[in-house]
């Protein structure tokens, strides 16, 4: 008998999973479920919105999402329309596909100010994630402090200086570009509480900044002496030289060259944020490295700002009933196996790291998995127990039908160069799909 398959989440980790399985050659039936009206997960809400061309890796989602064995479920959130257990005793096979959508919480004193936002918050603002379009920073100021030194500090500290003719060519929405255009920033920090050549940055997005028409990166050249580590091998060291060579052209540019700076302050640990209710700067101290962690000096400074955003990693939420490992983030599982019938993949999976393409060899693991626990096929119902619960709770189920045309509403009602104008807010989505029959 057929194979039943609920994959929770649409992100890349999910539609990975499902075009693995697709591929086994199994007699399949796959539903995936997700909580927006929207699928394709970081790709729309967490990618730059100046990076189109990585964004493009949804048109390969889209062609799985027309597979006729799969159906896509938007708009239904699990925990609460549904439960996991309810999942689990009607399809054969349930993977977690939900990533890492918390924020690593920044927990020095002062991190709770008006001004102090998370990364998710502000990424998914200026990506139109409905849960953050509302977030309203404000952008009325002269500087700006991006705490991390991961590539999502760059996304952010990038979208902050780029010129509006460049922001004009993203998808960022509309309620976000006007403050962004307006804003009179000039200086944009990002601190590293560890050395460059311990800077998670790839190189690609770093030498980017090179590229930048309002904006010079800005980096003191005695944070570049230091030798890189000679415990650092393999990809590590040759992205630590790497990063190393793009600090020194950085540090060869003339700053009065621009309007905007984009300063790299390394060995510079934040201690705490300054301000009455709203945030007026942060403390930092400097640090030094001793077996590769970075330990304070005494040594501290204070950078005024009217903006913080922490981009310093993020965090998969425990989910009700499952085993939990806290301190690595995930749910403990073997390759992508957590027992028969209930599996991983991504950022849940394997914690917050890694590309989009990462997710493709998790997906290869758990389709092998899934075809070993059920050799002899499936035995339960899948797709018509589900459409029966759903519509039994009255739950208004986005179709990828449905979804095509909110892409394309979206797609139309954009102004060139942008590629799009996002909805941004769920109960608009449905306004439109049930307006425009
Ligand atoms: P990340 O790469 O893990 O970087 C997090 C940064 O935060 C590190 O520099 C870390 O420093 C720092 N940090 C952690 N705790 C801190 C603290 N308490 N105080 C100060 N700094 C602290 O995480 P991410 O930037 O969120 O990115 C997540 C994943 O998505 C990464 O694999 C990234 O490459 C990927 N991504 C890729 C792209 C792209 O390819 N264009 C874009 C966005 C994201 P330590 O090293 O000292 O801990």
């Amino acid at each position: 008998m057929v194979i039943s398959v609920a994959i929770i989440g649409s992100g890349p980790a999910g539609f990975y999973a499902a075009d693995a399985l697709l591929n086994t050659g199994l007699d399949i039936e796959i539903d995936i479920l997700e909580l927006l009206p929207t699928p394709f997960g970081l790709v729309r809400g967490g990618v730059a919105p100046d990076h189109q061309p990585t964004k493009g890796v949804a048109r390969k989602f889209e062609k799985i999402g027309n597979d006729i064995r799969l159906q896509f479920f938007g708009n239904v959130n699990v925990g609460k329309d549904i439960t996991i257990d309810d999942l689990r005793g009607m399809y054969d096979a349930v993977i977690l596909a939900v990533g890492a959508p918390s924020d690593r919480k920044l927990t020095i004193p002062g991190a709770d100010k008006d001004g102090v936002f998370g990364s998710a918050a502000f990424v998914g603002w200026y990506n139109g994630h409905p849960d953050f379009a509302d977030i309203d920073p404000n952008l009325k100021i002269n500087a700006a402090v991006v705490i991390g030194s991961g590539n999502v500090a760059l996304d952010v500290a990038r979208v902050l200086v780029r010129s509006p003719a460049g922001r004009a060519r993203t998808d960022i929405p509309g309620y976000a570009r006007t403050p962004l255009d307006a804003s009179p920033i000039t200086d944009v920090y990002i601190l590293g509480r560890r050395g460059p050549a311990q800077a998670k940055f790839t190189n690609v997005e770093l030498r980017e900044l090179l590229d930048l028409t309002e904006c010079v990166p800005i980096v003191d050249p005695a944070d570049l002496a230091q030798a890189i580590p000679a415990d650092l091998e393999g990809r590590d060291r040759r992205l630590a030289e790497k990063n190393i060579e793009t600090f020194h052209a950085f540090a060869e540019m003339d700053p009065a060259l621009a309007s905007k700076r984009l300063h790299f302050r390394f060995f510079a640990s934040p201690l705490e944020i300054l301000g009455d209710t709203h945030v007026q700067g942060v403390r930092v101290e400097r640090t030094r490295l001793e077996d590769g962690r970075a330990v304070g000096t005494g040594v501290v400074d204070d950078i005024p700002c009217g903006l913080i955003v922490s981009a310093i990693g993020y965090r998969a939420d425990p989910i009700p009933g499952l085993p939990f490992d806290d301190k690595r983030g995930v749910i403990p599982n073997e390759q992508g196996r957590i027992d028969k019938g209930i599996y991983a993949v991504g950022w849940i999976m394997r914690g917050p790291e890694g590309v989009i393409s990462s997710s493709r060899p998790d997906a290869t693991d758990v389709a092998e998995h899934i075809m070993r626990d059920f050799q002899g096929g499936g035995s339960k119902p899948g797709r018509s127990a589900l459409d029966k619960a759903l519509a039994e709770r009255g739950v208004r189920v986005v179709s990828f039908a449905d979804w095509k045309r909110i892409d394309a509403a979206e797609a139309g009602r954009a102004s060139a160069p942008a590629p799009r104008q996002k909805f941004t807010d769920v109960d608009d989505m449905i306004r439109h799909l049930d307006e425009d029959k």
